[in-house]
């Protein structure tokens, strides 16, 4: 049964290139392309990066109950279409996320199935470089992301993984055994019950057997 897997972290703790490094070696994961208030980046795709919206239309969207969850981050508005998850996962693929701590709050508890993955950046000074290396943001903007770098830390109890991203590959490779070792739990298992009733029968033929040659 496919589920969805949220990845979230400070901003500059890489949970976006770990999105598509997965997506690129794992052909049973999707991603969820989010909406958003915000103005493209340069190279930014509409509908593949993101669905850019008008604040107005963002907010059409959520009276009409399109987002399975919403928020606002960094001063603009993030939402998860509920189509885009039913998408990806009535294809068969479990469904990758990139959303913020208050996103993943509400969508854990509209999927309760789902697996939460929060990404730690090695150091403060990896943090900080990262996001000043990006070159977008002035100092007003650095701040903010900073300042909510430390709200998101603290939103650490919510998930049930944490990976330390110190080397990409290996974080990339960490987050494809979660997926692994969660497809294998018991609750995720729905043929169990008639695998082990099976099972049970036929060690029970087996004594009947056995017990007539006694
Ligand atoms: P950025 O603008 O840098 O792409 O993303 C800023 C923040 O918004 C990141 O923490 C990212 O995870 C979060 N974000 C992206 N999409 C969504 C979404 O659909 N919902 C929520 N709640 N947060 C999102």
């Amino acid at each position: 049964m496919p589920f969805p897997i949220i990845l979230s972290s400070p901003s500059g703790g890489g949970k976006t290139t770990i999105a598509h490094k997965l997506l690129a070696i794992r052909a049973d994961v999707g991603y969820s392309v989010s909406c958003t208030t915000r103005p493209p980046r340069e190279g930014e795709v509409d509908g593949r990066d993101y669905h850019f919206l008008s604040v107005e239309n963002f907010k059409r969207g959520q009276a009409a109950r399109d987002f399975a969850e919403s928020a606002e981050v960094h001063g603009h508005l993030y939402g998860t279409l509920r189509r885009e998850v039913d998408r990806v996962l009535s294809s068969g693929r479990h469904v990758i996320m990139d959303i913020d701590v208050q996103g993943a709050r509400q969508f854990a508890r509209a999927f309760p199935d789902s697996v939460l993955i929060f990404i730690l950046p090695p150091s403060a000074e990896v943090l900080v470089n990262r996001l000043k290396s990006r070159g977008t943001e002035d100092p007003k903007s650095l701040i903010r992301r900073f300042k909510s770098a430390k709200d998101e830390l603290k939103a650490i109890d919510l998930y049930q993984y944490v990976i330390v991203n110190d080397d990409i590959d290996s974080a990339v490779e960490a987050v494809s055994s979660i997926i692994e070792a969660e497809g294998l739990t018991r609750s995720r298992n729905g043929t169990l019950g008639e695998r082990v009733e099976g099972l049970l029968t036929g060690i029970q033929r087996a004594i009947d057997q056995y017990s007539k040659r006694k």
